[in-house]
């Protein structure tokens, strides 16, 4: 089996294809450098992303904010719902960790609110 990617490890975004058999992976092709194919390897093995949101603050208003590593794909709708139950203490600057603990990684502000 056959399985297409587009790289996501820098801007260059080059087309990846991966040959599995089952779930083990015989080939990477398509990766300029060894980021591609962990990548590749990654995303067909155990999936990861990013979450970038937004958090609720004491006073109402939202802080964006983001995971400080990606978490695994499949807890990503589990880790929304204990984002969107957290209320952050004011004030923020850029960095601050709101979650220390999600998934193995923590949920920093990326913006400053007073
Ligand atoms: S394979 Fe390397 S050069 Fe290509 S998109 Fe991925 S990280 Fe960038």
């Amino acid at each position: 089996m056959k399985r297409e990617l587009t790289c996501i490890a820098c801007p260059l975004g080059c087309s990846l294809t991966v040959t599995l058999e089952g779930k083990n992976i015989l080939s990477v092709v398509g990766n300029t450098c060894p980021r591609g194919k962990e990548y590749a390897i990654n995303e067909c093995t155990a999936p990861k992303r990013m979450v970038t949101t937004t958090i609720r603050c004491e006073n109402g208003e939202l802080v964006s904010v983001k995971t400080s590593q990606p978490i695994p794909k499949e807890k990503v709708f589990e880790a929304m719902e204990i984002i969107n139950s957290t209320i952050a203490k004011l004030p923020l600057t850029i960095g601050d960790v709101i979650i220390p603990d999600l998934f193995g990684s923590s949920v920093v502000a990326t913006q400053c609110k007073e």
